[in-house]
C-alpha cells in the first residue's frame, strides 16, 4: 500500500518540490499551507494536474482543532512530513517571539492534532544550522548542537518536541538536518524565491539577473582554503530523494533518528561563485566586506549515518547545482 501523506508547507520551496515528486510517484498527498511565505500557484497546479491524488487545505499548523477534523475527514493518512516553518535567520533575530510561536508552538499544535490519528510516521525538516560553530568537521549527528540564531534554536527545539512525541509510542520519527539546498527539480517548475532570500545562491542569481551589481562576500579571512566561509550545498533533487529513502526505511528504524542530508563535501563562497561563472559563462563583480556577526567558518556534513540508516547518498555535484539553479529561472 502506498502512503497517504500529510505535507505541511506544501506551497513552499522544498515542500512543493517534494509534493511534485511524490505525485509523480503516485503517492496521495494532503497539503497544508497558510501561504505566509508562498502563494497558491503551485498548489493550484497540483490540484488541477492531480485531482485524484492531491487535496489542499489553506490552514495554519497552529490550528489543531481544524487540522484534527480535516485528518478525520481525509481518512487513511499514515505519514506526516512537516516542512512548514519560518526560515529567515535574520528575521528570527528581530522577531524571536514570532519564530518561536510559528515554528515551535506550531509543531506542538500540529502534533496535538495528529494524536490518536492513524499517523504513525513523522519526517521533520530540521536544519544543519542547529550545529552552530563546531571545531570538528564534518559534523555528525552525535555532536552537541550549538545553535547561533533564534531560527536554529527553534529548529532544535522542534526536534525535541518531535522526539518526545514519539517516545513510548508506536510512532516513528526522523528529523532530517538539511544542509544548504539549492537549484531546482528537473521539471524546473519550482525554484526558491531568490529575490526575497539572502542565501548565497539567491544572491548569485540576483547578480546573474543583474538586479544587484555586486556580490558582497562577508569575510575572506576564515581558516579555509581561500579564506571565505565553507558550507555543504546539496541539490534539491538529492534532498528530496533523501525523503523518499526516509519514507522507505522509517518502519524499520527504532523510534527516533536525527539524520544529516548533505553531500559531505564543503564548498567555499568563492568556489560556488566561480563554479557558477564557469558553468553559466558569466562574470560577477565581487566586493569583500567584514565578517558578519553570527556567521560561522565551516559547516559540512558527515553523511555516514544517512548511508547506513537510509541507504541514501547525494549524486549531484556543484556544477550541476549551479547549472540547474540558473536554468530554472530562465523565462
Ligand atoms: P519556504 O518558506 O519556501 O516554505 C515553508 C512553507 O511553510 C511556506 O509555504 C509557508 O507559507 C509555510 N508556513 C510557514 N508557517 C506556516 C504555518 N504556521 N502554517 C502553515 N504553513 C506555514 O521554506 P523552505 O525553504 O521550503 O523550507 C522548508 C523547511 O525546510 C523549513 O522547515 C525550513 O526550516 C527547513 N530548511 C530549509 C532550508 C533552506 O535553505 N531552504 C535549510 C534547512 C532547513
Amino acid at each position: 500500500m502506498k502512503n497517504k501523506i500529510l505535507v505541511t508547507g506544501s506551497a513552499g520551496y522544498i515542500g512543493s518540490t517534494f509534493v511534485n515528486e511524490a505525485l509523480k510517484r503516485n503517492y496521495t498527498v494532503v497539503g497544508i499551507d497558510n501561504y505566509s511565505n508562498s502563494n497558491s500557484d503551485i498548489t493550484d497546479y497540483f490540484s488541477e494536474s492531480y485531482p485524484e491524488n492531491f487535496s489542499f487545505h489553506n490552514l495554519d499548523i497552529r490550528d489543531s482543532s481544524t487540522i484534527k477534523k480535516m485528518i478525520n475527514m481525509e481518512q487513511e493518512i499514515n505519514t506526516l512530513i512537516h516542512f512548514a516553518a519560518l526560515k529567515s535567520v535574520e528575521e528570527s533575530t528581530k522577531k524571536p517571539d514570532l519564530y518561536w510561536n510559528n515554528n515551535v508552538l506550531g509543531t506542538i499544535k500540529l502534533l496535538e492534532a495528529i494524536k490518536n490519528s492513524g499517523i504513525k510516521n513523522i519526517i521533520f525538516s530540521s536544519s544543519a544550522s542547529v550545529y552552530g560553530d563546531q571545531e570538528k568537521q564534518p559534523v555528525n549527528e552525535a555532536l552537541n548542537p550549538k545553535p547561533t540564531s533564534k531560527y536554529a534554536e527553534t529548529k532544535l527545539e522542534c526536534e525535541e518536541v518531535v522526539k518526545n512525541f514519539c517516545m513510548g509510542k508506536e510512532t516513528k520519527a526522523i528529523s532530517l538536518r538539511y544542509f544548504n539546498p539549492v537549484a531546482s527539480h528537473s521539471d524546473f517548475l519550482i525554484y526558491e524565491d531568490y529575490n526575497n532570500s539572502n542565501n548565497l545562491m539567491s544572491i548569485i542569481l540576483q547578480a546573474a539577473k543583474k538586479t544587484i551589481s555586486t556580490i558582497k562576500i562577508f569575510g575572506n579571512d576564515y581558516a579555509t582554503r581561500d579564506g571565505t566561509g565553507e558550507r555543504d550545498f546539496i541539490h534539491i533533487q538529492d534532498l528530496i530523494d533523501g525523503h523518499f529513502a526516509a519514507l522507505e526505511k522509517i518502519n524499520s528504524i527504532k523510534n527516533y533518528h536525527v539524520i544529516n542530508l548533505g553531500t559531505g563535501k564543503g564548498a567555499t563562497v568563492f568556489e560556488v561563485i566561480h563554479t557558477f561563472e564557469k558553468v553559466n559563462n558569466t562574470k560577477f563583480e565581487i566586493e569583500i566586506a567584514k565578517r558578519r556577526c553570527g556567521d560561522i567558518e565551516k559547516n559540512f556534513a558527515d553523511v555516514s549515518k544517512a548511508k547506513q540508516v537510509l541507504n541514501w547518498q547525494s549524486r549531484y555535484n556543484l556544477e550541476k547545482m549551479c547549472k540547474d539553479a540558473w536554468e530554472a529561472i530562465q523565462e
